[in-house]
This record gives structure tokens, C-alpha cells and sequence, in this order.
């Protein structure tokens, strides 16, 4: 058998491969590109080029492609090539340093909100020589940034990167200031946990639903469902355990570090979660990896469904963010530290992140707002929309002597003097069971909980670091200029708990009553796309995203409208299937069957003096359930119509939301009933108890 240390990262141009093909002096250059951001210079670019491209033929490829994320949430990728005439008629593969660094696609059809309309006709795609090329499919992929001439992001990646450096930046300011003089940068980390769903590919390809829009639209729920609880980190079922053991090795050949694989809490749901890394390559890896799984489901008969809601009634996928600060020194800025200093140090990062969730709910929320996910959030098994922090008794009890000046803990009668008492240690394993807040602290991290399973990390993490950056630039702002800094690091500590606690709740976030609670705490509520997206625009968002250069302020409307346009076009495109599913396809059955189901009748009263009150009832019931799908069908089908002479985006985004998903539930709930009443012989498509206990 071959070992995984063999194959390990055999399709990536990685550090290994840098050291053994490029000259020392090549090496150490690109090496400070990687690592400052310096400059790249032309010949240096294309002597990396050329060992790419060895490389690459070696292993096969004939093409490569600048691979990007547009807005679109997925990945981009036009592939050229090596070839290039010789003058004898042969080929030659060639690869020069200009089409390393720099791509032209023809990005004329990428949505841009207006960007490239305003700005420039074309874009261009930029390496990032900080995330390694790969080989997939015989193409070397070079992860790139995309952008307009005049400079403006026309993708995830770019904001992305702005944000990492921001908060490098205000981070630095901090630790400065507790004489941590030695530090040079400060990373974001991001481990994201990827929830999915396995379905048989023969039943796939017989539900219009699912091939259109990712999800079920019709479904009544099976007699059984997930209420046994006996899936979670149950046996792995052989046909899953091979897709999962394919799965791993073609993402370790492409560096990626898949740890663990488990069952999740519906039938024929799974999890993968990797070992974190820096954010922008846990990034790059995480929309890698959803390709990935897709492609390998279809060699085993099957597919892989990322949406995050593919069936009613049992649990929808997120995906689990955790995320960390630590500097180039190892040193994880989240994580209770063993000395006063790095107590107290550990404690202005804490309250800092806590700030940054309190005033930045809104950014938090609607980063992670999609069609998709909002069948998820507040639906008692995702957190709920509104946005809380999780700490644990004991770190709770920490910050609460530390407002109220009063005594912590047992044992010390002292109240605690920041930079000058050492913290009560307080023990990792109990910071977490609880699974339904948003947002965790896990011992030397925070789980953002609230992402949807399809959704690219890069806009939760961009919103995060943003927020963080700034709250951490209002306190260096304060701390530099004190005289006294332990105290004034005390009051300010004492002082954010004071003002941002509303944010902190330990319990059970599925609660009806916390919904309530955090009413009246005055958190937001944002439930839909439509009422969290336009948030994106305040003042207050917009001047800080635009403050630490993270957005321009063009950039920020464009996204505005680019989320809520493919959040009204996925309605939409579920609206239109369900109308072709209903009238092609279930009302045909179902009159099918009422219509069999009456000739038996008269041929059985033909014949004897049965009164047939069953099959009376039946028919009787079906013709009903057959006129209430049909005037459901209708109501969505002008509902649609009317949709399409909408043009305003925010006034689209809320006719969705009040009149085309309230018809699109009532026609569901028509048809749901239907189905439960139809001979499954009738029934035109797999239904839930296949799909779900197919695999
Ligand atoms: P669970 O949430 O299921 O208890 P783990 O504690 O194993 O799972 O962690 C889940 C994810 O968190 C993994 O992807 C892991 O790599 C990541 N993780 C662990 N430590 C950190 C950290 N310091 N920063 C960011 N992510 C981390
Ligand atoms: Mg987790």
C-alpha cells in the first residue's frame, strides 16, 4: 500500500517543489514575495514560470488556467494551453512569467454589480503567489485575485486579503503596546467543518428539483426521519466509507489537510473538516474541496448535495468556521495565556472580538445570507438569525468580577488586578457543548456557526476580520496615548464588558424565549437575505469597511446588489421548477391515480352491491388535493409573472420574500399532502424515504 506521506501534496507546487527546482536565488525572492509581499520582479517570474511549467508537463498537464473566485460564490477558470508553434511545425510548451503573474479573461458575464460598467471594460486576474498552484483534471491551476484596471475587487479573494491585513495591522498596534516588540505579522487562521448530503445518482437524475436547484421542492417527510438519533457518528455505511477514503486522497494529492470524517445528525449526511490554516488558503482549499467532493461522488453513483436545506423536516448543512488570530511566532492571540501580561493581552483580544460581534452584528449576519441558508438560520437546528456569543460559565464569571470589581472564583478572595494577577486557570473541555450558538468560543478559538454548507468562507471571514481590525484600532487609538497602562487597560476591559454583554448568552439558543430575551437586549433579528443584505450599506458598515481599505464604497453597493440579485434569481429558478414539476408531472400523477382509482369503482359496482366507500373517500379527496395544487400552482405562476416587471432590486429581494416563497410553501404543503395519499406506484419521482435511505 502506498503511504500517505508518498502522495501527500504530489499535484502542488509547494515549498518542496520551489526548493528543488528553482535556483537558491529565485527561490529566496519568490520566498519574499511570499512571505513580506514584496514586489515580484519580471525575470524572477519567469524563472518560476519555467519550473512550473516543467514541472507540470511532467505530471501531465497540457493546460493551465488562472483559477479565481468571482462573485458568484463559486470558482472561475478558463484554461490555455502550453503549446506554442515552432517554426518546423512542431510544438514547443511554453509558459512565461507575464502569463504567471497576469490573466485577461473575458469576464464580461461575471456579475460585477455595475463595477465594470462604471470603471473599465475588462478585468484581470493576479497570482497569489501565497497559495500554491496545483495540478487537477491535467491543468495547472494558479490561484489568482480578480480585479478591474482601475483596481477595484471584482472578487472574494481581493477583499479577503485586504481584511487579513488590516487587522495585521491594528494587531500589531496592540501587541506593541505589551511590549511585544519582535512580533512581525499576525495571521487569521480558519479551520471550516463542511457539512453535505449523499444521494444515489439514478434518483438524482429523476428529480427535476434537485437537478435545477440543489434542493427538494416537494417531499413529505418518511416515516422515519432523523428522530432516533442514530446517524450521528454512527457506523459509516460501505459505499459511503469508499466515496470518503477516495474522497481523502485525491484532497491530500492536493495538500489539503483532511483530518476527520463523520456521519452527521440526518440520514445520509457526512462531515469533512480539515486542519486549519491561514485564512486565504483555507479558502482557496474549502472551495477545492467542495469541487472536489462533487467530482469524486459522481465515480461512485452518487452526488454530493452542498445545499443547505436539500430536505424539509430533517437537518440542513452548515459549515463551522473557526477561526483564531496568532502571530508569526506561533503565538495564538485567542488563548488564554499562562502569565499576567499574557492574561490580560488575552483578555483585550477577547474583548475586542466581543465588541466587534455587538457592532458589527449586522455585517456578521448578512455575510452568510443566501437563498440557501435561509431555511437554515432559526429553524431549531442551525443557530438562530440573531447573532450571540458563547463564552462558558467560567470565562463568563471572569469577565463579570472583572466589571463588577468583585472577587473571582473560590480560592483567591482578591479581585483581579489586570497585567497584575495571574488569570484562574480554566479548563478547555467544558468551554463548549453548547451546539446552538452562532458564535463560540472554544478554548483557543471562535466557531462561527452560522455558515451555510455551499457558501465560500471568504465573505464571513472578511466581515469578521474587518470588525475585529477596527475595534482593535479604537483600543490602540486609546491605549497609546495613556500614561498608566495597566489601568487604563483595566477600565477599558471593565468597560467594553459593561457595554457589549448584550452579546454574550450561554444558553440554549434554539429557545423561543431567547428570541424574545434578545429583543429586548436590542439585538438584531434579521431573518432573510432580504432583510439582512441592504444592512451592508449603512453608513456606519460603509465607513468602516472603507476606513481600513477593505472596500471602496462602490465596491460595497455592488455586492449589495449582486447578493440580492442571485438571492431573487435562485427563488425564482425554484419558483419556475416547481411550477413545471406540478403541472408536468405531480398533478398528472395524482389525477392518474384518483382517475384509476374511480374506473375501479364503477367497474366494482358493476359487478357487486360494495358500497366502494374507500375508494370514494379517496377519489374524493384526491380531486380536492388535485383543485388546491392546481389554484396554488396558479398563484405562484402570476406571482412569477408579476415578479418579472419588478426592476428595483430591493423591492424584487422583498416581493420574494412576501409573495413568491409564501406561494411557493402553500403549493409544497398542497402537494406534500397529495403525496401522502398516492400509491407510490403513481408517485413520478424517488421520494424522501428512498432518497434519504438509498445510499
Ligand atoms: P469540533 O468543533 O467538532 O469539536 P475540533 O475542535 O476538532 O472540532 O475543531 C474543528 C476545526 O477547528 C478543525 O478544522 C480544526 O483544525 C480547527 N481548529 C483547531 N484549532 C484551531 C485554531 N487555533 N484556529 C482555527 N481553527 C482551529
Ligand atoms: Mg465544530
Amino acid at each position: 500500500m502506498e503511504k500517505i506521506t508518498d502522495f501527500f501534496g504530489s499535484m502542488v507546487f509547494d515549498d518542496r517543489i520551489m526548493k528543488a527546482t528553482l535556483s537558491e536565488k529565485v527561490y529566496k525572492s519568490l520566498k519574499r514575495t511570499i512571505v513580506k509581499g514584496t514586489p515580484l520582479d519580471i525575470s524572477v517570474a519567469n524563472a518560476v514560470a519555467a519550473a512550473m511549467k516543467e514541472w507540470a508537463v511532467e505530471k501531465g498537464a497540457t493546460h493551465y488556467t488562472h483559477w479565481f473566485q468571482p462573485m458568484t460564490g463559486v470558482t472561475a477558470e478558463k484554461h490555455d494551453s502550453f503549446i506554442s508553434p515552432a517554426p518546423d511545425g512542431r510544438v514547443i510548451m511554453e509558459f512565461s512569467g507575464k502569463e504567471l503573474v497576469k490573466g485577461e479573461p473575458d469576464a464580461s458575464s461575471f456579475p460585477s454589480g455595475g463595477l465594470r460598467a462604471t470603471f473599465e471594460a475588462r478585468g484581470y486576474t493576479a497570482w497569489d503567489p501565497t497559495s500554491y498552484a496545483f495540478i487537477k483534471d491535467g491543468t495547472l491551476y494558479i490561484p489568482t485575485a480578480f480585479c478591474s484596471y482601475t483596481g477595484e475587487a471584482l472578487d472574494k479573494k481581493v477583499p479577503l486579503l485586504r481584511s487579513m491585513e488590516a487587522i495585521n495591522k491594528q494587531a500589531l498596534r496592540i501587541l506593541k503596546l505589551f511590549g511585544n516588540t519582535s512580533v512581525k505579522s499576525v495571521k487569521t487562521s480558519v479551520g471550516p467543518e463542511q457539512e453535505y448530503f449523499l444521494v444515489d445518482r439514478d434518483m438524482w437524475k429523476q428529480r427535476k428539483d434537485l437537478i435545477m436547484t440543489g434542493r427538494t421542492l416537494f417531499g413529505a417527510m418518511p416515516p422515519k426521519g432523523q428522530e432516533m438519533d442514530d446517524h450521528y457518528f454512527g457506523s459509516i455505511k460501505p459505499r459511503v466509507a469508499e466515496y470518503m477514503a477516495d474522497l481523502d486522497r485525491e484532497l491530500w494529492k492536493l495538500g489539503i489537510l483532511a483530518k476527520t470524517k463523520h456521519n452527521e445528525v440526518a440520514p445520509a449526511q457526512h462531515e469533512l473538516a480539515p486542519i486549519y490554516d491561514t485564512t486565504n488558503i483555507a479558502a482557496d482549499h474549502n472551495q477545492l474541496t467542495m469541487e472536489v467532493m462533487q467530482k469524486v461522488a459522481l465515480r461512485h453513483g452518487l452526488v454530493c448535495l452542498l445545499h443547505e436545506k436539500p430536505f424539509a423536516g430533517v437537518n440542513g448543512s452548515g459549515k463551522h468556521n473557526n477561526w483564531s488570530i496568532s502571530t508569526d511566532q506561533g503565538e495564538n492571540l485567542l488563548s488564554p495565556g499562562e502569565t499576567p501580561a499574557e492574561n490580560a493581552q488575552f483578555l483585550l483580544f477577547l474583548a475586542a472580538v466581543i465588541k466587534a460581534v455587538d457592532d458589527y452584528q449586522d455585517l456578521l449576519r448578512l455575510s452568510v445570507a443566501t437563498a440557501g441558508n435561509d431555511h437554515r438560520l432559526g429553524a431549531n437546528e442551525a443557530p438562530p438569525a440573531v447573532i450571540s456569543i458563547f463564552l462558558g460559565d467560567e470565562l463568563t464569571a471572569v469577565l463579570d468580577a472583572i466589571e463588577n470589581d468583585t472577587p473571582y472564583g473560590g480560592t483567591t478572595k482578591e479581585k483581579m488586578k489586570l497585567g497584575v494577577d495571574v488569570l484562574p486557570q480554566f479548563s478547555k473541555d467544558t468551554t463548549d457543548r453548547n451546539r446552538t450558538s452562532p458564535f463560540a468560543f472554544t478554548g483557543n478559538k471562535f466557531e462561527f456557526r452560522m455558515l451555510g454548507s455551499s457558501n465560500s468562507i471568504s465573505c464571513a471571514n472578511i466581515h469578521l476580520n474587518a470588525a475585529v481590525a477596527e475595534v482593535l484600532r479604537q483600543f490602540a487609538d486609546e491605549l497609546e496615548s495613556v500614561s498608566d497602562f495597566n489601568s487604563a487597560l483595566h477600565e477599558l476591559i471593565k468597560r467594553t464588558i459593561k457595554e457589549h454583554k448584550r452579546i454574550i448568552f450561554n444558553g440554549n439558543g434554539y429557545d423561543d424565549a431567547w428570541i424574545a430575551e434578545a429583543e429586548k437586549r436590542g439585538l438584531m433579528n434579521l431573518k432573510t437575505t432580504a432583510d439582512a443584505m441592504p444592512h451592508i450599506c449603512d453608513k456606519k458598515n460603509v465607513d468602516m469597511l472603507t476606513s481600513h481599505g477593505i472596500f471602496t464604497e462602490a465596491e460595497i453597493f455592488s455586492r449589495c446588489d449582486i447578493m440580492l440579485e442571485n438571492y431573487v434569481k435562485t427563488v425564482n429558478i425554484e419558483a419556475t421548477t416547481m411550477v413545471d414539476m406540478a403541472r408536468k408531472e405531480i398533478i398528472p400523477a395524482v389525477a392518474k391515480f384518483a382517475a384509476d382509482t374511480a374506473s375501479a369503482v364503477s367497474v366494482k359496482k358493476s359487478v357487486s352491491k360494495a358500497a366502494c366507500k374507500y375508494e370514494t373517500k379517496l377519489v374524493t379527496e384526491l380531486s380536492e388535493l388535485i383543485d388546491e395544487m392546481d389554484t396554488a400552482t396558479t398563484e405562484l405562476e402570476t406571482a412569477i409573472a408579476e415578479f418579472k416587471d419588478i426592476d428595483e432590486i430591493i423591492k424584487a429581494s422583498e416581493f420574494v420574500r412576501d409573495t413568491m416563497l409564501p406561494a411557493m410553501d402553500k403549493l409544497r404543503s398542497a402537494a406534500d399532502k397529495a403525496e401522502t395519499v398516492t400509491s407510490a406506484t403513481y408517485w413520478p419521482f424517488p421520494a424522501y424515504d428512498k432518497l434519504l435511505f438509498g445510499v
